[in-house]
């Protein structure tokens, strides 16, 4: 693949990578073990607002591991990339369309083997 592309897809996944930790820091902390854990949010103590806190705690919860996959595609991307295997598809190991992975630069599988999985479904 051509070196100034490339350069510009990891710039496009670092710039994706510290845009989704920033997400995450802003509804989470690193607890004392070391992981994750999400902030429990506070708004006051009537009924309400308790229910608003559980509310906006689970969302954060669904919120934080959708976060979390972004980041392990992105991590995976740029390792293919220092592995040299980045933007190769998956399935039939045909190179995916330069359009898609500027459009999206964590697609592991070319639009062809996309569209026959989707169709599959
Ligand atoms: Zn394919």
């Amino acid at each position: 693949m051509d070196k100034t592309l490339l350069a510009q897809l990891t710039a496009a996944l670092n710039e994706e990578q510290v845009k989704l930790q920033a997400e995450i820091n802003k509804i989470s902390h690193k607890g004392v073990d070391g992981e994750v854990a999400i902030d429990f949010p506070s708004h006051g103590e009537s009924e309400d607002e308790n229910a608003a806190e559980v509310a906006e705690f689970s969302d954060n919860l669904s919120l934080e591991s959708e976060l979390e996959d972004g980041l392990k595609d992105i991590r995976s991307a740029l390792k293919a990339i220092e592995n040299g295997t980045y933007g190769k598809c998956k399935y039939c190991q045909n190179t995916i369309d330069v359009q898609r992975l500027l459009a999206r630069p964590t697609s592991t599988s070319c639009i062809a083997c996309k569209k026959t999985l989707t169709q599959e479904v």
